[in-house]
């Protein structure tokens, strides 16, 4: 007998194109799909939860971590050091679980490299003007942050060509569809 294994979608975003609210809705509604919680040194955010939202964790032990082969992929992301525990995706596959990565681009082409039948889709919005309105009315950034998150997505667009899917979230009901069909395919 076969048992049926979850297969890997990573999913790579700029900031403030929808990708939280994405990913909420789709496992919300998917039990069989489940998010990688990564490690990563940066400092924890007002609520954020150590194990819900990540692992968070020193450079010291990253590096460890890293030394034993624990990571599926890690990147340095904004200075801070991001990685995806490579024992905990391959037991949710081993149980039949779809897992998503929510991971940069960098780390997104290396994890494809590893697990080569992993799905890589990119998520953005319609332009770079959509996008930079997105960030202005969330309210939350300073100019300057905006400035930066628009140069960094700008920047990542160019690794787009390397994915296998593009979602353009022009409405979050219709992309969270659309990556359902993708899933299911
Ligand atoms: P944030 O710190 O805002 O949660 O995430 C910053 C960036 O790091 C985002 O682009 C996010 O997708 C990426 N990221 C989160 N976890 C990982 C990971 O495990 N590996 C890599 N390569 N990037 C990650």
């Amino acid at each position: 007998m076969t048992t049926a294994k979850g297969n890997v979608f990573v999913i790579s975003a700029a900031s403030g194109t929808g990708k939280t609210t994405l990913v909420s809705r789709l496992t919300a509604h998917n039990p069989n799909i489940r998010v990688s919680v990564s490690h990563t040194t940066r400092a924890p955010r007002e609520n954020e939860q150590h194990g819900k939202h990540y692992y968070f964790t020193t450079r010291e032990h990253f590096t460890e971590l890293v030394g034993q082969g624990a990571f599926l992929e890690h990147a340095e992301v904004f200075g801070n050091l991001y990685g995806t525990s490579a024992a905990a995706v391959q037991e949710m596959c081993a149980q039949g679980l779809d897992v998503i990565l929510e991971i940069d681009v960098q780390g997104a082409l290396i994890a494809k490299e590893k697990k080569k039948d992993a799905i890589l889709v990119f998520f953005r919005t319609k332009d770079m003007e959509t996008l930079e309105n997105r960030l202005r009315n969330r309210k939350t950034d300073t100019e300057e942050v905006i400035q930066l998150r628009l140069k960094n997505a700008a920047k990542e667009l160019e690794y787009e060509p390397k994915y296998d899917y593009t979602i353009i979230n022009n409405d979050i009901e219709h992309s969270c569809q659309e990556l359902i069909d993708i899933i299911n395919s």
